[in-house]
């Protein structure tokens, strides 16, 4: 166990915001991380549980303790006739965990390639990107329970996935630290999916006819590099709204008043809707204040500039969620974490 004092996390949350912790704890294993929750005195000021910062608004310093999840490791649990059941621990990079699946060739999570952040933040917020997501091939993961320091088991209908959602956002939110995660990977042949934003236009134009899932995910790099800005360059966290589910009603009619407005299936009775398109309708494209501002090419993309603050980017959001709701009657929720 590490432990630091008066602590900068700019260097742990890719919005790049100074933010200090009073304490910064990392553990790397789970005995580790048990000892912590069942004997450490700075576990009653735990404010914070952090993997790789980047689905997280730091909007001021944090006065208390930050535990950091670096638990590291992949093996393979079972190894099955069409597929395999991979373990990866929390800590593990996501984009590393996905690159090691294909160059063993098993497939299925090749879509989700450099989505940013750790192997156990993953379910939280099921994370997904062109046509997938982590519930497709989500077999279980292990979990300490904070309270108790008991490990504890969720099978993936126990995780109550959702768009963006997983019981760790609702009735188990700040409960448990999750520290192990199962895939289900497929074994060739595998089924590719390239039907989902510009996937098969990018293999089209690169001449590929049957994609292998190193193809795929080639594709969706390219495509992820040249739509997103990357937070080594510019401070960021992706997406920094959900694309609200409306109902169908309010949906229809306004199509009719805006014909170009982006509209997608969502569940019985509702349909998605393009936050990105209502940000740039009602002018943020590109604005800034200060270090704050909305990128230039991806409106539902927040930047750091440099030296913004949390509380800046909020404000920002704030401003952002009350013109488009004036305008639209849609009122935006984050997708990023407010800490
Ligand atoms: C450029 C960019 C592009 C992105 N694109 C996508 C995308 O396409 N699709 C997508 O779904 N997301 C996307 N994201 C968001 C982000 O990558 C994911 O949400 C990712 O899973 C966050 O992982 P993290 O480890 O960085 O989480 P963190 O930011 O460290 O944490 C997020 C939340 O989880 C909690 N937490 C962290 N670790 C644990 C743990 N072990 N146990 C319990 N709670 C924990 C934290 O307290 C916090 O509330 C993008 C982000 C960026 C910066």
């Amino acid at each position: 166990m590490k432990l630091s004092t008066n602590f900068s996390l700019k260097k742990h949350n890719t919005f790049g915001l100074a933010a200090v912790a009073n304490h910064f704890v990392e553990v790397e294993t789970q005995n580790e991380l048990i000892e912590f929750l069942k004997n450490s005195p700075l576990k009653k000021d735990l404010k914070l549980v952090l993997g790789g910062g980047s689905n997280m608004l730091l909007t001021k310093n944090i006065d208390g303790t930050v535990l950091h999840v670096n638990l590291q490791g992949v093996c393979i649990k079972e190894d099955a006739k069409n597929y395999v059941i991979v373990e990866a621990n929390a800590g593990e990079n996501w984009h590393k965990l996905v690159l090691w699946a294909i160059a063993n060739n098993f497939g299925g999570i090749e879509n989700l390639s450099l989505i940013p952040g750790n192997v156990g933040t993953a379910p939280i917020q099921n994370i997904g990107a062109y046509g997938v997501e982590l519930k497709d091939v989500f077999y279980s993961l292990d979990a300490v329970e904070i309270d108790t320091g008991k490990i504890v088991s969720f099978t993936n209908n126990e995780c109550n996935f959702g768009y963006r959602e997983s019981v760790f956002k609702n009735e188990a939110k700040g409960k448990f630290i999750i520290t192990a995660v199962r895939l289900k990977l497929s074994k060739p042949p595998h089924q590719t999916q390239i039907n989902y934003g510009a996937i098969a236009q990018e293999l089209a134009n690169k001449s590929v006819k049957n994609p292998t899932i190193k193809d795929v995910s080639e594709a969706v790099i390219d495509i992820r590099k040249s739509k997103l800005p990357d937070p080594a360059e510019i401070g960021n966290s992706g997406s920094f709204f959900k694309n609200p589910i409306v109902a169908e009603e309010l949906a229809n009619k306004l199509s009719e008043q805006f014909p170009d407005m982006p509209v997608y299936p969502a569940t019985k009775g509702h349909k998605k809707i393009a936050a990105g398109w209502l940000i740039e309708q009602t002018g943020w494209k590109g604005y800034r204040k200060g270090d704050a501002g909305v990128h230039k090419n991806q409106a539902l993309v927040l930047v750091n500039y440099g030296e913004a603050t949390g509380e800046e980017i909020l404000l920002l959001a704030n401003t952002i969620i009350d013109s488009v709701d004036k305008k639209f009657g849609i009122k935006l929720i984050a997708e990023v974490n407010l800490i």
